[in-house]
């Protein structure tokens, strides 16, 4: 079955690629480079060497080498695609290893701070243009991988200032070629604009299915059983990977915590409407949050079928 992603590329944009950390991104990477053509070998490395071993039991890449700075040797483009507390030290690593002419870039979820932990190992003449495709799930580790991860996906440039254009261009088509719509930000406008989009969501479920782990009066028994009523939506969320959670709350502190501001004081608001019986306050807010749902079906964010898609025979 056509998979959407098109016919590979008659020429790959890059010689040689090197991914550093082969998780669900990086193993994506591997999987939709190979499929389109991106780039003429790909080279892989991952610190755990179960992964390694995992990576070339699935002929992931052309090469799996055992460090990053082997990876990286003689790439004309490199991609970070370990945990984001990881980065900066994986980039003085390599740093000495990388080639003038290179792009280096990564996938980190966080902007301002991973280039702040990069940019001043790089030598001269490497070229860093960061990147954050906006595509997941909650599953890690090579094996959740897929080529279509990023397919009508966004993946957000954050190029710091003066980034050589035509590295910017590459990337771009990178990106594009990986099925990605590509757009370009500051990156602490990034930050803010995840911060409300992908962060704080996550915070609230990591928080409500704690809470509801915590209760004395419900049983946990009966939170599974009558999951249904919301919360599984919640659980899928929080079950998403702890180390890359917590790297990104603690890279991402100013502004989660102006986002987690703002919807406290919403909360304490809706509070009120509850308390009140303001039943018109609710019943207009619940209204305007339809909208966005609307939205993000029209442009093509999510399915339209009711249930986020699930068959009855799932639930
Ligand atoms: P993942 O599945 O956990 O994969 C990360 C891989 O990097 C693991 O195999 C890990 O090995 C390896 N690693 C850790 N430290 C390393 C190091 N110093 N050198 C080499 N490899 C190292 O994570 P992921 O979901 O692909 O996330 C990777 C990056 O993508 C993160 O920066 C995240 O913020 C970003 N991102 C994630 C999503 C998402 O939804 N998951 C979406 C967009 C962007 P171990 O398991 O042994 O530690």
């Amino acid at each position: 079955m056509p998979d959407g992603l098109g016919a590979p590329l008659s020429e790959p944009l890059f010689q040689r690629l090197a991914l550093i950390g082969i998780g669900l991104i990086g193993s994506s990477l591997a999987r939709v480079c190979r499929r389109k053509g991106l780039a003429r070998e790909i080279i892989a490395s991952d610190a755990s060497a179960l992964v390694r071993a995992k990576v070339a039991d699935l002929a992931l890449a052309d090469r799996v080498a055992e460090t990053a700075t082997a990876a990286v040797t003689g790439a004309d483009l490199v991609i970070l695609c370990v945990p984001t507390g990881a980065m900066g030290a994986v980039a003085q690593d390599i740093a000495p290893h990388l080639t003038p002419g290179t792009i280096l870039s990564d996938v980190g979820s966080v902007k301002a701070s991973i280039i702040k932990a990069i940019a001043p190992h790089l030598p001269a003449g490497v070229h860093f243009v960061p990147a954050h495709p906006v595509a997941g799930t909650e599953q890690s580790g090579p094996e959740a991988g897929f080529a279509t991860l990023f397919s009508n996906r966004w993946s957000i440039l954050t190029p710091p200032e003066g980034t050589d254009p035509k590295a910017i261009r590459r990337l771009t088509a990178f990106w594009t070629g990986a099925g990605a719509n590509v757009e370009i930000m500051q990156p602490a406008h990034h930050d803010l604009v995840l911060a409300i989009t992908s962060h704080v969501p996550h915070l609230i479920a990591y928080n409500i299915v704690g809470t509801a782990a915590d209760l004395e009066e419900v049983t946990q028994s009966e939170v599974i059983k009558f999951s249904a009523g919301g919360f599984r939506d919640f659980t899928r969320i929080a079950a998403s990977d702890p180390t890359m959670w917590r790297d990104v709350f603690l890279n991402n502190k100013d502004a989660v915590l102006e986002m987690l501001g703002r919807f406290n004081e919403d909360l304490s608001a809706l509070q009120r409407m509850i308390r009140n019986g303001d039943g018109n306050g609710l019943f207009e807010l619940f209204t305007r949050t339809r909208t966005i749902r609307r939205g993000i079906i029209e442009q093509g964010q999510e399915t339209a079928a009711p249930d986020f898609g699930r068959r009855a025979s799932e639930t």
